[in-house]
């Protein structure tokens, strides 16, 4: 892709009539995920012609497409997923956010899009959060932000667009699952994949998500909460869950999670986890784990606790284990005792509480 190296500058438009302090206090107290917006969106605009340009801060309104925009026939999207916390003392805290920029631009290649300049995605981000900072909630909430891109060009020839546009925009949010900290039920799919060996399982686009829907209805028809993928060869190996990793926490302390090999999502909590597993003296092993394997160590005792990891959720214990065979707990069917000490390890950074000494936040 040509001329996208160039970072604009991004203009400020502010909204003249935001919704009201006292609408806005109402809405932050019960905020559910992902259905209450903020006041502003970052929005630029980028041609093949004259890369990245037209960015700004501007008041949310929903946006006008050309019904031949490549979006809307090819799925040419991507997008990223990451929070904003307030933490005790009054400062925001983003949470590695240039992982964010990084792996937004991964996604970006493997859709044939052209990058953002990390400079550019994080000044969005921020510029976003600065406007819109009454709308972080305190105590447990957060302002998730979504940051995404889509091809809007009005064109049907099967080819990569030549027009773009990048968008961020922020919802405050609760806690993502219903039961609060209570372990999560799962269920195993095995009809249904989510991404096979050079596919697009690494890369956050909407494509991913629209071909887990049917097998994430059935998890609720079977009356879980998450689906479990397993590989698209074999149907074998555990890959991850529709919107979050997976880990396995041993008896012996060695911690198993499957290896990244482009068909499950390269997650900044699963890599945040990693490193705060191994300085707590635990041995992390990223390895093919079957679900038959998965079954014997939590027949065995082996297997003591389980969880799913992601930015929603942080980390969400894993209690029942669902699939066409029969149902199973792992370990006494409660979040586990190593999971709640790495949730509170990585919360504690997320909101301030604890000393950032690897330089996580911003
Ligand atoms: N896997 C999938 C499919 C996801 O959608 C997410 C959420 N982004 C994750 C894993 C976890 O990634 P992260 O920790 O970066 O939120």
């Amino acid at each position: 892709m040509t001329a996208s190296s160039n970072t604009p500058e991004i203009k400020i438009e502010f909204h003249t009539s935001p919704v009201s302090d006292a609408d806005r206090i109402k809405a932050l107290e019960t905020p559910g995920f992902g259905k209450v917006f903020t006041d502003h969106m970052v929005l630029a605009k980028w041609t093949s012609d004259k890369g990245w340009h037209d960015a700004k801060v501007t008041p949310r309104r929903p946006l006008e497409l050309d019904p031949a925009s490549a979006v809307l026939h090819y799925a040419q999207e991507i997008f990223e997923g990451m929070k904003a916390y307030k933490a005790d003392d009054g400062r925001i805290l983003l949470f590695r956010p240039e992982q964010n920029a990084s792996r937004f631009n991964q996604s970006a290649e493997r859709m044939a899009m052209p990058p953002v300049p990390e400079e550019l995605f994080l000044k969005a981000v921020e510029e976003l959060v600065r406007i819109d900072r009454n709308w972080i909630p305190s105590g447990d909430g957060s302002l998730y932000l979504r940051p995404f891109m889509f091809a809007n060009e009005a064109f049907l020839g099967v080819r990569p667009a030549q027009e773009y546009i990048f968008c961020v925009i922020a919802s405050p949010v609760g806690a993502y699952f219903k039961g609060g900290a209570k372990a999560v039920s799962l269920w195993v799919e095995t009809e249904y994949t989510r991404a096979a060996a050079g596919g697009t399982g690494a890369a956050k686009c909407g494509g991913n998500y629209a071909a887990s829907l049917v097998a994430q209805a059935q998890a609720a028809k079977k009356e879980c909460d998450q689906v479990v993928f397993l590989d698209a060869a074999e149907h074998r190996w555990v890959e991850e869950l529709g919107g979050m990793n997976v880990f396995f926490v041993m008896n012996d302390g060695t911690v198993v999670t499957p290896p990244l090999g482009g068909t499950i999502l390269p997650g900044i909590t699963r890599a945040s986890v990693i490193v705060l597993a191994q300085e707590k003296g635990l041995k992390v092993e990223q390895r093919p784990y079957s679900f038959a394997e998965w079954q014997a160590d939590a027949a065995s005792g082996k297997l003591v606790e389980a969880f799913a990891c992601g930015t929603a959720a942080v980390l969400a214990g894993i209690g029942l284990v669902r699939h066409a065979g029969g149902e199973f707990k792992v370990g006494s069917g409660e979040t586990g005792k190593l999971t709640t000490e790495l949730r509170n390890e990585l919360v504690g950074l997320q909101k301030g509480v604890t000393n950032d000494q690897r330089g996580w936040t911003r």
